[in-house]
């Protein structure tokens, strides 16, 4: 995992109806972009439900810091709003919208 990168976060089973987790309470694509370092070996990454740190093996890296100039990169690091991450993740990963 590296800063830019575009990670997903492995879904609950029964698409979490059962599942408390943060993903599943804010029912999260699950999809999110690393921002940088975190305590602990850890990985801030940004979802579309807000922030959460993770470990290298908690989520799979899907693309390698793709489509991020450097002034967007520094967007990310330096903290993108939520909407315009939305938009730009729904970009990158083709979701439409
Ligand atoms: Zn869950």
């Amino acid at each position: 995992m590296e800063i830019g990168d575009l990670v997903q976060v492995k879904k609950c089973p029964d698409n979490g109806i059962l599942c408390s987790c943060f993903f599943c309470h804010h029912d999260s694509s699950c999809v999110g972009l690393v921002k940088g370092p975190a305590t602990f070996n850890r990985w801030s990454v940004l979802f579309d439900c807000g922030e959460w740190e993770l470990a290298d093996d908690e989520a799979e890296v899907i693309s390698k810091s793709i489509e991020l100039t450097d002034d967007q990169l520094e967007n990310v690091c330096g903290g993108m709003e939520q909407s315009q991450f939305d938009s730009w993740r729904c970009r990158v990963i083709n979701e439409g919208g």
